[in-house]
């Protein structure tokens, strides 16, 4: 392995080191999930001096939290909101493009138990076709009651809905949300970027009513820094609010809370309860919402749920009723019903829906229904909402926003064709168990480090590890465990098995304490059912 080959180093001591220098950057963002890597790398590729600062871990908060899609939005197309659909369905093809070993293309099939559900949901699946035009990654058919049963083998042939009569198939995409954000940090900084995790920022900096800056923390080992910036992009997800009620407090005006979060919880059963590469949606559950059971990394997730709450938990508990609903609906569609019993994981995120504005009158536009960008009097750029499958698109309204309040000078997007880290075509799929197809074109580099046939369990070796310590920023066992690779969202059980193997690694390549204990809290917690 030539030195020319080796992928970036993210040394801990060396991304420190570049913070305390002093600098004028032209951007800092505050947050390390979908929307603030995004931004981060649309700047850093038209050649703009970024820092990002991320209080955890990459893709911590809501970006590892997804369902796994990257989709349209079927749903908004019963809305009539046919553009955002159509932007949705282009950032699509563009994702699985540019980490084709990340994100895939991947057939739904809805089952219709009703007369008229085929007919009314393909029409509006055959508009999805229509609206996608290039973008389309194959029609949509409509399947007899045996074709239906041939794609989803454990569909329910003849159930409480009555009997199967046939089904929809469509296309859209899934992707590994935690690795696709770690492949957007890594990207940015081969184009620049400095980026930062367990790194919080505590404070924005304000000069004649103009923000300039930011103060920044190293949660490891509390030193504090200032960053002084051009612009500054507030990316923090649900925690948004935060820094624009500050903001507004040390000019003088006061912001209203833009975040409404609700609350998503998926379980993660048996990849035998749907065994096949198909997945299957229920557009229109007993009460009107809509379950999806995808395959993903050789299980099967089941969910989801949107529950508004007026917390912002880092780790937000599951409430009963969602998991009933999960498991309930579950069983009046598949043969065999899942139980608590049957469940490997649950995990909940928090969508940050954004409330209608008025407060930053003058400056305030909502970009769609889907994300908002507000430029606060000071400068402060806040951007959140939308959905992961179109970061991309969400950055380039945010970098537009900053060349129109005058805070940077324009220049042209890059990211449309900008391949990310280890992208390449490897022909294995989503649905797979994990391995090392999922380094994509780095995959040799990850064998070549020691420790490659020693496997501590669920498709993750020991140079794994290595890799993830010394060139994707892990710092901790849940940074391995939960997002380098996915096995907390997997098998919490297994995670936990693992975690001490994993620890032992981490302090060799790290040295600090990998904090295997929280890992090992917080595997009891994605086992425990709500009461
Ligand atoms: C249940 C659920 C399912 C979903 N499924 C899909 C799907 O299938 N497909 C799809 O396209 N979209 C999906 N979405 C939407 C998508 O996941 C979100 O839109 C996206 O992840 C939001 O990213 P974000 O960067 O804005 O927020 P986050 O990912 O929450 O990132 C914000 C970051 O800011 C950090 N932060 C907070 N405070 C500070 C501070 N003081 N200093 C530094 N950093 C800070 C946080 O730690 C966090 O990492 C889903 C959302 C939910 C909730």
């Amino acid at each position: 392995m030539t030195t020319d080959s080796l992928p970036m180093p993210t040394q801990r001591a060396d991304l420190i080191a570049r913070l305390a220098q002093p600098h004028q950057y032209d951007l800092a963002v505050i947050g390390g999930g979908a929307t603030g890597l995004g931004v981060a790398l649309d700047a850093a590729a038209r050649g703009f001096s970024v820092v990002l600062v991320e209080s955890h871990d990459f893709a911590k908060g809501t970006s590892s939290r997804a369902t796994k899609l990257v989709h349209g939005g079927v749903r908004y197309l019963a809305q009539g909101n046919f553009s955002l659909v159509r932007e949705a369905l282009h950032e699509r093809t563009t994702l699985l493009a540019n980490a084709p070993h990340l994100a895939q293309p991947l057939a739904f099939v809805m089952p219709s138990y009703k007369f008229w559900e085929a007919p009314f949901y393909g029409l509006g699946l055959k508009i999805y076709d229509a609206l996608a035009g290039k973008a389309g990654l194959g029609p949509t058919e409509f399947l007899s009651r045996k074709e239906t049963i041939a794609y989803l083998p454990t569909v329910q042939p003849d159930g409480p809905n009555g009997r199967l009569r046939g089904g929809v198939k469509y296309w859209d995409g899934q992707f590994d949300d935690a690795r696709l954000a770690v492949a957007l940090a890594r990207t940015a900084a081969q184009k620049g970027a400095l980026l930062v995790n367990y790194c919080a920022a505590k404070g924005l900096i304000h000069e004649q009513g103009k923000l300039v800056g930011l103060h920044v923390q190293d949660q490891e080992t509390n030193c504090l820094f200032e960053i002084r910036a051009r612009c500054v992009v507030n990316a923090a997800g649900v925690w948004v609010d935060q820094w624009r009620m500050q903001d507004g407090q040390a000019i003088g005006r006061k912001a209203e809370p833009m975040v409404a979060p609700s609350q998503g919880v998926h379980i993660v059963v048996d990849r035998s309860f749907l065994p096949g590469d198909h997945a299957m949606l229920i557009p229109k559950t007993a009460d009107g919402r809509v379950l999806f059971a995808v395959p993903w990394l050789g299980k099967t997730i089941l969910g989801t749920t949107d529950t508004p709450r007026d917390d912002l938990a880092r780790e937000p508990l599951p409430f009963k009723d969602e998991l009933d609903f999960i498991l309930e609906e579950s069983a009046r569609y598949l043969t065999r019903a899942p139980t608590p019993a049957d469940i490997k994981s649950i995990w909940v995120g928090l969508r940050p829906l954004v409330k209608p504005q008025d407060d930053d009158a003058g400056s305030t536009q909502a970009l769609s229904r889907e994300h908002t960008v507000l430029v606060s009097q000071s400068g402060l750029v806040t951007v959140t909402g939308g959905k992961w499958t179109t970061y991309r698109a969400m950055a380039e309204d945010v970098l537009d926003h900053c060349f129109g309040a005058g805070l940077l000078p324009t220049r042209e997007p890059a990211t449309a064709h900008l391949q990310l880290t280890g992208a390449k075509n490897t022909g294995h799929s989503l649905s797979e168990a994990p391995g090392l197809h999922l380094y994509g074109s780095e995959a040799a580099v990850v064998i070549s480090l020691e420790g490659n046939g020693h496997v501590l369990g669920g498709g993750v070796t020991e140079s794994m590890v290595r890799f993830a310590a010394r060139y994707e920023y892990a710092r901790t066992v849940e940074d391995v465990l939960a997002r380098r690779s996915r096995l907390l969202f997997l098998d919490a059980a297994l995670a936990a098995d693992m975690a001490p193997a994993v620890a032992q690694l981490l302090w060799a390549e790290n040295g600090i304490d990998p904090q295997c204990d929280a890992f090992l809290a917080l595997c009891r917690q994605y086992q425990a059912l709500p009461a």
